[in-house]
C-alpha cells in the first residue's frame, strides 16, 4: 500500500510551523474521529492516516527524516500497523495532548490506563520491649493481587476482552451539547475501553481476586508509638500493569506495667519502706535489660525522683540512649504487730520531743497554714 505524503494528508505546506500542524490534525481529528463515525470504515483510515503523519510531523527529529528520505525514513514499524485502537499508550496519549485544552485536560481516562495500586495501612501492637529492641513480624494482610487465572485480564482463560465498540476504545465517549461538544466515560465499558464478554470465572471479571498476604516485618530498634514503616510496593497491585501501592506499618506501643516512655527517657515508681527512706540505703530497680542498683541517701522524702543515666532507650532516630528516671514512693507500713505499734509510739514519743525539727514537709506546711489564717 503506497502511503500518501504527511503534509498532503493534513493539507500544510512543506514548511507548515507546529502551530499550523497542530490545528490541521485538530481539524481532522475532529471530523474523523471514530466516535462521530462509529462503524465507518473510511473515516477511521482517514483518523489513522492523519494520526500517522501528525505523530511524525510533530516530532522534529521524526520530520526531520522525513523530509529527507520520505517514508523510508520514519517506517519503523512504529506506525499503526493496522492494530487498531488498542487502548495503552499511543492514541489515548496524543488525543490528549492535542485536545487537552479542549476537554479541560487530564481528567480524561483514555483507554486502559495504568494506575498505581492503593497504598494499605496495617496497624502493628507491640509491647515496650519488642519496640525498644526492634523485632522481626510476621502480619498478615488482605490485598487485591492479579487473577492468576486470568492473568488480571477479567475474561476466561483462552479469550480476550474485545474493544469496546461504543468508544473504539478510548474508554470516552463526547456528546453534543449546545456549541461544546463534552467528554463523558462510556456508559457501556465504564472507561475501560474494553468489554468482557465471556468473564473470568475466578475473580468474576475484576481482574483482581482478593488474598491473604503473609509479610515479615522488620521493626527497627527505638520505634514508638505513631512511627511508621513503609513497605514499598507490598501494597494492592496496580490496575493494567500500573505500579502496586506501598504498604504502611503504623505502630502502636501497648502500656507497660512498670514503665511509661517518654521519647528516650523511661520513668517507673519504685517504691520505699519508711526506714530505708529515713536512713538511706540502696535499692534494687528495674531497667528494661536487668535490675542495677539505686544508692537512696538518708532523709530522702517520697516523690524523689532518681536519673539513672543511659539506661533509657535509643530512638530510633537517635544515637544514644536516655535516661531512666525513678520516682520513690515511701510506704506506709501495714500489718503491724503490736509490738511494732509499740516501738512505732516510742518513736512518735521521742519525735515530739523534737519539736518537729523531724517533719520537714508539715514544719513548713504549718508555717504556710498559720500565715493563711492570720492574713483572713
Ligand atoms: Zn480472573
Ligand atoms: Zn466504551
Amino acid at each position: 500500500m503506497s502511503k500518501r505524503d504527511y503534509y498532503e494528508v493534513l493539507g500544510v505546506a512543506k514548511n507548515a510551523s507546529e502551530a499550523e500542524l497542530k490545528k490541521a490534525y485538530r481539524r481532522m481529528a475532529m471530523k474523523y474521529h471514530p466516535d462521530r463515525n462509529t462503524g465507518d470504515k473510511e473515516s477511521e483510515n482517514k483518523f489513522k492516516e492523519a494520526k500517522e503523519a501528525y505523530e511524525v510531523l510533530s516530532d522534529a527529529r521524526k520530520r526531520a527524516a522525513y523530509d529527507q528520505f520520505g517514508h523510508a525514513g520514519v517506517d519503523s514499524g512504529a506506525g499503526m500497523g493496522g492494530g487498531g485502537f488498542r487502548g495503552g499508550g499511543g492514541f489515548s496519549d496524543i488525543f490528549e495532548d492535542i485536545f487537552g485544552d479542549v476537554f479541560g485536560g487530564g481528567g480524561g481516562r483514555g483507554g486502559s490506563r495504568a494506575y498505581r495500586g492503593a497504598d494499605l495501612r496495617y496497624d502493628l501492637e507491640l509491647s515496650l520491649e519488642e519496640a525498644v529492641q526492634g523485632t522481626t513480624v510476621k502480619i498478615r494482610i488482605p490485598v487485591h493481587v492479579e487473577c492468576g487465572s486470568c492473568g488480571g485480564s477479567g475474561a476466561r482463560k483462552g479469550s480476550e476482552p474485545t474493544i469496546c465498540t461504543t468508544c473504539g476504545g478510548a474508554g470516552q465517549v463526547r456528546i453534543q451539547q449546545g456549541f461544546f461538544s463534552v467528554q463523558q466515560t462510556c456508559p457501556h465499558c465504564r472507561g475501560t475501553g474494553r468489554v468482557i464478554s465471556d468473564p473470568c470465572p475466578e475473580c468474576r471479571g475484576r481482574g483482581r481476586v482478593q488474598e491473604q498476604k503473609t509479610l515479615s516485618v522488620k521493626v527497627p530498634a527505638g520505634v514508638d508509638s505513631g512511627d511508621r514503616i513503609r513497605l514499598s510496593s507490598e501494597g494492592e497491585a496496580g490496575e493494567n500493569g500500573g505500579p502496586p501501592g506501598d504498604l504502611y506499618v503504623q505502630i502502636r506501643v501497648r502500656e507497660h506495667p512498670i514503665f511509661v516512655r517518654d521519647g528516650a527517657d523511661l520513668y517507673c515508681e519504685v517504691p520505699i519502706s519508711f526506714v530505708t527512706a529515713a536512713l538511706g540505703g540502696e535499692l534494687e530497680v528495674p531497667t528494661l535489660n536487668g535490675r542495677v542498683k539505686l544508692r537512696v541517701p538518708a532523709e530522702t522524702q517520697t516523690g524523689k525522683l532518681f536519673r539513672i543515666r543511659g539506661k533509657g532507650v535509643r530512638p530510633v532516630r537517635g544515637n544514644s540512649e536516655g535516661d531512666l528516671l525513678c520516682r520513690v514512693v515511701v510506704e506506709t507500713p501495714v500489718n503491724l504487730t503490736s509490738r511494732q505499734k509499740e516501738l512505732m509510739q516510742e518513736l512518735e514519743q521521742t519525735m515530739v520531743e523534737g519539736k518537729g525539727r523531724h517533719d520537714p514537709h508539715s514544719t513548713t506546711w504549718w508555717d504556710n497554714v498559720k500565715q493563711f489564717f492570720k492574713e483572713l
